[in-house]
């Protein structure tokens, strides 16, 4: 029962990653610390539906 979820900067809004998550053990919005190659620096990355 893992959902696949998208990853976006917080920076420049695109998204940049997918990765999996179990909406039922983790029902607030992740958020990852990631490497976004358009701002060429790490930013805060946040789920988005
Ligand atoms: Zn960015």
């Amino acid at each position: 029962m893992r959902d696949i979820v998208t990853l976006a900067c917080t920076e420049c809004k695109r998204r940049n990653y997918t990765t999996t998550k179990n909406k039922r053990r983790t029902p607030d919005r992740l958020e990852f610390k990631k490497y976004c190659r358009f701002c060429r620096t790490h930013t805060p990355h946040r789920e988005v539906k």
